[in-house]
């Protein structure tokens, strides 16, 4: 087998997590490589020009820069002055109960009902090391909005169904303060800024990692030929360990295997529809479309409307009911998507719609990812800390968004944050070998 290069370290994966720790590497010298299976940087970052949607690309997976207040990315988009913009300055809201839009009184039940539903949250959590998200409705069964808000925090924004998740991870995890828009979208953003200069090999597919060899050498295998590294960081999804997609030779940990068995992906799906007339409903730009939930784990999907002046709705569902969907096709996703549309906004919307261009992400379908981010399942919140120690002395690392045990998991913030961590190990774990 050919051999590709030898750098002092290794990183497999060109999403954020990888560009952060190339970013950490290439400041202060140290030679490194980053290996993409893809033909493109960015990960779960990645948007492509859509004509019939104007200007503003769509955003195949992340579009905010969330928490912005505590988040590296925002500093970093801030410092090199782009333009950022509040989404709540932009966010109108539109909630359905009964087909019919909330009142006035109702809506502002529903606002009160997140604090109502953290409260309950932390209560649960003080007597107990964790529950299911699922629990917490389950302590206001008089609070009409509960299970609305279930449906956001669980399946919505964790992508996982509220059953499934540990409510201690989901509390660490609660996003906090400004969500920000950069200009121009995020995907480009990625690409422009974060990926400017990084040493990235496209085409690249880790197949095997030997590690552990002498002085902690590393040796990855690829199609190509062979990459040998000091000390490997290693940024694929937790889908892609947990299906095998490298070999680790010696085998994983048990610790490090269980961790991964504890972080599965889960789902996320957006549906876009474009408007062939002009009926716009009522709903003014950029306005976020949903509706009173009745029951815990029923398939709910919200929609964001007519943003950035499109002529278009994208519908999004997560969970296991997007996972569904997903493998179902993208038929049966379009489908779904204009039946809840009826649903919310009557029969107009058929010849709204009627001949309109359709596109369905795949985070699920795509071998190279298996999903949209992790969940902790419950009594794991821990898994993403311990997926994060580092291996033969600091010469086998894993980073990416999976691994942010301090709040910005599932995060492009927090995928940046580990992956600058692992670069920071890896070099001690150099200097020690040295
Ligand atoms: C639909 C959706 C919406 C989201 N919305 C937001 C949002 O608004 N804000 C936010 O902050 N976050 C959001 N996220 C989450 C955010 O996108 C991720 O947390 C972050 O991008 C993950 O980065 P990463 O580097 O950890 O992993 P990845 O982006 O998955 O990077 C890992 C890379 O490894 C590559 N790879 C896989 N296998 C191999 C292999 N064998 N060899 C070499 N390379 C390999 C992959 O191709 C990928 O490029 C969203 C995600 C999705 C899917």
């Amino acid at each position: 087998m050919p051999r590709l290069a030898d750098v002092d370290v290794a990183v497999v994966g060109a999403g954020v997590a990888g560009l952060g720790a190339a970013a950490t590497l290439r400041a202060v010298g140290v030679s490194h490589l980053v290996l993409e299976a893809g033909a493109r940087v960015g990960g779960r970052v990645h948007s492509t020009p859509l004509p019939w949607l104007g200007e503003t690309p769509f955003e195949h997976g992340a579009v905010w820069l969330h928490s912005a207040e505590r988040n590296p990315v925002a500093a970093i988009a801030e410092a090199q002055g782009d333009a950022l913009t509040d989404a709540a300055s932009l966010r109108q809201e539109c909630t359905m109960l009964d087909g019919r839009p909330a009142t006035e009184a109702e809506l502002r039940d529903y606002a009160a009902a997140w604090p109502r539903f953290h409260a309950a949250a932390e209560a649960l959590l003080e007597d107990r090391a964790d529950a299911r998200l699922c629990e917490v409705a389950r302590h206001l069964p008089d609070d009409p909005w509960a299970l609305s808000v279930e449906a956001w925090e669980g399946p919505v924004i964790a992508a996982a169904d509220a059953d499934a998740l540990s409510l201690r991870d989901w509390r660490t995890n609660v996003l906090t303060g400004s969500d920000l828009l950069v200009q121009g979208g995020l995907g480009a953003f990625v690409r422009n800024r974060l990926a400017q200069g990084a040493a990235v090999r496209l085409r690249t597919p880790v197949r095997t990692i030997r590690w552990g060899g002498p002085r902690g050498g590393v040796v990855l295998e690829t199609p190509a030929g062979t990459v040998s590294a000091r000390a490997c960081i290693v940024t694929v999804s937790t889908g892609v360990l947990a299906a095998g997609g490298i070999a680790f030779k010696p085998a994983l940990p048990a610790p490090t295997q269980d961790a991964i068995a504890a972080l599965p992906m889960g789902a996320a799906l957006k549906v876009v529809l474009e408007a062939t007339d002009a009926d716009r409903f009522g709903l003014p730009p950029h306005c976020s479309l949903d509706r009173q939930a009745r029951t815990s784990g029923e398939p709910f999907m919200v929609f964001q409307c007519w943003q950035h002046g499109q002529a278009a709705v994208q519908g999004w569902i997560g969970g296991s009911a997007a996972r569904a969907l997903e493998h179902e096709g993208d038929a049966a996703a379009v489908d779904f998507a204009r039946s809840q549309l009826r649903a919310l906004l009557g029969s107009g919307v058929d010849a709204t719609f009627a001949g309109g261009r359709t596109l369905v992400t795949r985070w699920s379908r795509d071998p190279l990812f298996g999903g949209a981010y992790a969940y902790a399942v419950p009594c794991r919140s821990e898994a993403r800390a311990e997926l994060a120690v580092p291996l033969a002395d600091g010469h086998l690392l894993f980073a990416g968004e999976a691994c942010h045990a301090d709040g910005l998991a599932g995060t492009v913030g927090g995928a940046w944050i580990t992956g600058q961590n692992a670069a920071r190990t890896a070099m001690l774990a150099l200097r020690r070998a040295a």
